[in-house]
């Protein structure tokens, strides 16, 4: 297929990936583990030996991942952590480490403990405030890693400026784009060096695959170091995994624009509702992101915000309890609408007992507000 398309043509094609044996308009499964040989020992196919570093799927997928990023090179993992552990395994002892602080607390707390067995400098900033993620880069730094949006906290982090303090001294710049997409976001054009997804949220979006991927703005001695980690050690995707991914993402530019649209809409209607503290939302103009992530993103804000109910704890977990629609349920992402009272899974990080994390589907956007509305008693 023409490599000039716009994003959504792309992926709606797969990046026009076919199946050429049978004439199927969709990629075959190719489960294969290991690939022959012919009679001169020469491979049939030369670039499949064995399915650790190589997959027809996992290929595929990558492909229409790589496009989306404008990138140089992308890698599929099992996990969004496994892709997160990947890009760090590279650092060696000594390194320095500057992490943003109030991200998703799996990154945080599996970089800690990295980090302290490794002997690596970590230091953690509210990366938001680009003047405060500058001075953490002072002196010098190995990798800066942040989030933004972030989760739970919808904080904007200045993607340019990050990678300019990051390069200033010496280090590369990681971002944690799962909320934001590539369809709202190309961290490798601001200057990021490898921008990374959970592909388990919004870029599969039917909640079914559990997946991750990081892509690169050049090919460096640093990316060789994480792509012969991930063939070595084993941190490769299943082909099943591969597939529905690719499946997932033909509708990626619909789902996402729908999502985005419901959230603002939501998030516009729980702002002045009398029985909420606050709204976090980086489309409210009210929100302090919100000028940043009008310049850095397109087409939206994303599905992910973050209510503040009036009252404590139980209030909290009653209106979640009442929601009908909102399943009650952790991740983000998904086609189907979540919510989340983070602090029953994150209670020791500092959240607001009060804070429900919502993650806005692609429904009707009147059936989410009368759920809201009934949940939080009008
Ligand atoms: C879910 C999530 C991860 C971890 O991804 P998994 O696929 O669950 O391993 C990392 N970062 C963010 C922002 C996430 O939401």
């Amino acid at each position: 297929m023409r490599k000039d398309v716009k994003s959504a043509t792309w992926v709606a094609h797969a990046g026009g990936a076919k199946d050429e044996s049978s004439g199927g308009v969709v990629p075959p499964i190719q489960p294969a583990t290991t690939f022959y040989r012919e009679t001169d020992y020469s491979l049939h196919n030369p670039e499949n030996t064995y399915v650790r570093p190589h997959s027809e799927n996992v290929r595929l997928a990558e492909n229409v991942i790589r496009k989306l990023e404008g990138a140089a090179d992308t890698l599929l993992f099992p996990s969004g952590m496994a892709a997160i552990a990947a890009a760090f395994r590279w650092l060696p002892s000594g390194a320095r480490v500057v992490l943003q602080d109030g991200i998703y607390w799996g990154t945080i707390k599996w970089i800690q403990e990295f980090c302290g067995r490794r002997g690596i400098t970590l230091k953690l900033v509210d990366a938001s405030d680009a003047a405060a993620l500058d001075a953490a880069c002072e002196g010098g730094v190995d990798l800066v890693f942040v989030e933004t949006p972030s989760n739970p906290w919808l904080k904007v982090v200045d993607i340019a400026a990050a990678a300019e303090s990051a390069h200033r001294n010496d280090g590369i710049l990681i971002v944690d784009a799962t909320a934001a997409t590539p369809i709202l976001s190309r961290p490798l054009g601001l200057g990021a060096d490898i921008v990374m997804h959970s592909a388990t949220k919004a870029m599969n979006g039917h909640s079914d695959v559990l997946g991750g991927v990081l892509s690169c703005r050049s090919e460096t001695e640093i990316w060789e170091a994480i792509r012969t980690d991930r063939a070595d050690s084993g941190a490769m995707m299943g082909p099943f995994e591969a597939w529905l991914l690719l499946r997932g993402m033909r509708t990626l530019s619909l789902r996402v624009e729908r999502m985005s649209a419901n959230a603002q809409k939501l998030a516009e209607y729980l702002k002045d509702h009398p029985a909420v503290e606050g709204v976090l939302y980086p489309g409210l103009p009210s929100d302090p992101g919100h000028a940043l992530a009008s310049q850095q993103m397109q087409g939206g804000y994303g599905g992910l915000l973050s209510v503040l109910i009036k009252g404590d704890m139980p209030k909290a977990l009653e209106v979640a309890g009442r929601l009908k629609l909102f399943v009650r349920a952790t991740s983000l992402g998904g086609v189907e609408s979540l919510v989340e009272h983070r602090y029953s899974i994150e209670s020791h990080t500092g959240l607001p007992q009060n804070l429900l994390r919502i993650s806005v589907g692609i429904e009707d956007i009147s059936d989410l507000i009368e759920d809201f509305g009934q949940a939080l008693g009008q």
